[in-house]
């Protein structure tokens, strides 16, 4: 270990942005053995791991890059996986600048960060293809079950936490596909579909039941699925797109970011989505404008790269600088090709139910404002017009109203929508109905639903546990009074 000093830091290769282009494959090539193992032994084994610190998770990083610097990768990934119940997943799309790497200690000191998502992907992908990743093997399945709505990264971590105490888990999905925003979000060149269809198929070979094509609120009622489980978990994540306020009633061309990438994936996935086929949410040979600098962003360039636009600008109304999203993914688009015009904002779309030009105007950062970031503000007489054939917004994203949906009125949300859970035991207000992922926190990150559905699964457990000990106290009460 601590070779920082002598073995310089190299993440793994990408493919060239001529291949990449074409393709939507995962652009990074798969590390191998020699340089995983020379790359995890640059870890300086710090006292307090910052790396550590800043995993939401808490992943135990120091210790398994040793174990996989010094080859003992079986044990690296059995204490990885301890805390991680989709460390390939986190290996790959984890925005690591913001989080472990970039808070590892040699990374401050100057050296570069250790290349700690590529080796946590590279021990996993190595446990997949020697089998030592297997289904959960339950000795005594309970007599209780819990029902899971959503099966993105929060419901499917909680089932799996769930079935391995030996619960019976029904996860419902809206979608034809488990994942959620793993599979019919990120697109396939960040995050191969195999790998998330690994996971689901070793969760429903280990007894979960998937119900997909299953929305509750229309296919089934909020309460046909109460009355059938002894819990309910809502993962049901955020799916409103937030809106830019322009003249864009009847105007066939803007379109919202997720509608954009669910055909794209789905396209991929060879289902028929018509809305593709007709051009709507298809790129091919227009001049597309993405607006937002947010990952989302960054996914929708990429993909109208791939798809064969004319070309593709990304309007943001911030610098570089000031971007909520990771520069990791603004350096991949600017090599695909990707014309970023920072400090811009559209101002109105023309054209006469179909956009031909956004006015767009420049900004200039001001002071401080409530985000903790500078105000961009217009400069005036700087508008000019670019040709559009296509505008997607991807501006973020809201919840949905769920006590309607559900007809659930007396579920309590906050202000903006997200479901309110109790801090400690993350029930929302209605006994025995808990929440996790987005749909509490907003917008965030896969590793933090992970989290929540790790500790998710650790309050239902002691709802039931104790539900359970009411149940026996009771009959063994009854059986008393019998006697
Ligand atoms: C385009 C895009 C790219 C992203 N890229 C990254 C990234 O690179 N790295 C990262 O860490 N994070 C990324 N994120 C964020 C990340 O995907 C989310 O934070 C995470 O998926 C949230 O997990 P979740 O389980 O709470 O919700 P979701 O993943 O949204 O899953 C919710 C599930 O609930 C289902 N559902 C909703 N309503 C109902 C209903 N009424 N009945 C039945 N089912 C329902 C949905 O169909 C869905 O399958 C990205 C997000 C987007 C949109
Ligand atoms: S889960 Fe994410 S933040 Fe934690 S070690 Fe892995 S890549 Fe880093």
């Amino acid at each position: 270990m601590l070779k920082f000093v002598n073995i310089s830091q190299s993440f793994p290769d990408k493919f060239s942005s001529r291949i990449r282009k074409n393709s939507f494959d995962e652009i990074y090539h798969k590390l191998v053995k020699d340089k995983a193992k020379a790359q995890a032994s640059r870890c300086s084994q710090c006292g307090i791991p910052l790396c550590h610190i800043h995993c939401p998770l808490n992943n135990n990083i120091p210790d398994w890059l040793k174990l996989a610097a010094e080859e003992r990768l079986e044990e690296a990934f059995e204490l990885s996986s301890s805390t991680n119940n989709l460390p390939e997943i986190c290996g790959r799309i984890c925005p690591q600048d913001k989080l472990c790497e970039g808070n590892c200690v040699i990374e401050k000191s100057g050296y570069g960060t250790v290349t700690i998502g590529s080796i946590e992907q590279y021990i996993t992908d190595v446990a997949w293809e020697k089998g030592w990743i297997k289904n959960i093997n339950i000795k005594q399945e309970k007599n209780k079950s819990v029902g899971i709505i959503g099966s993105g990264p929060a419901g499917l971590v909680a089932a799996e936490q769930l079935r391995i105490k030996g619960y019976q888990v029904t996860i419902y999905d809206r979608y034809d596909r488990s994942g959620g925003l793993l599979i019919y979000g990120i697109p396939n060149f960040k995050l191969e579909k195999e790998v998330v269809m690994n996971r689901t198929k070793r969760l429903e070979e280990s007894g979960a039941v998937f119900k997909l094509n299953s929305e509750i609120g229309s296919t089934i009622s909020f309460d046909d699925i109460g009355n059938k489980h002894d819990a309910i978990l809502i993962a049901t994540g955020v799916y409103k797109p937030k809106e830019i306020n322009l003249n864009k009633n009847d105007l066939l061309n803007v379109v919202s970011a997720l509608d954009f990438l669910i055909a794209s994936n789905k396209k991929y996935l060879n289902n028929k989505v018509s809305e593709f086929d007709s051009g709507k949410l298809n790129s091919l040979n227009k001049n597309v404008l993405v607006v937002g600098g947010g990952d989302t962003a960054m996914d929708c360039v990429r993909t109208a790269v791939r798809q064969g636009a004319k070309s593709v600008k990304c309007l943001y109304r911030r610098d570089q600088d000031n971007i909520p999203g990771s520069q990791k993914e603004v350096q991949n688009a600017l090599e695909e090709g990707v014309d970023f015009k920072w400090l811009t904002l559209p101002i109105e779309y023309i054209g006469n139910g179909k956009i031909l030009k956004t006015k767009t105007a420049n900004m200039q950062l001001g002071s401080i404002d409530e985000s903790g970031r500078r105000h961009p503000e217009p400069v005036s007489g700087s508008e000019q017009m670019i040709d559009t054939d296509l505008i997607i917004e991807a501006l973020g994203f809201e919840p949905e109203n769920l006590p309607k949906m559900f007809d659930l009125e007396e579920l309590t949300v906050t202000k903006s929508g997200t479901l309110k859970v109790d801090n400690k035991t993350m029930m929302t207000n209605i006994s025995g109905v808990f929440a996790a992922g987005d749909i509490v926190r907003g917008a965030s990150l896969v590793v933090w639903a992970i989290k929540d559905g790790r500790d998710v699964a650790d309050q239902i457990h002691q709802y039931l546990e104790k539900d359970l000990k009411i149940t026996e106290d009771n009959s063994k009460n009854r059986e008393l009074d019998h006697a």
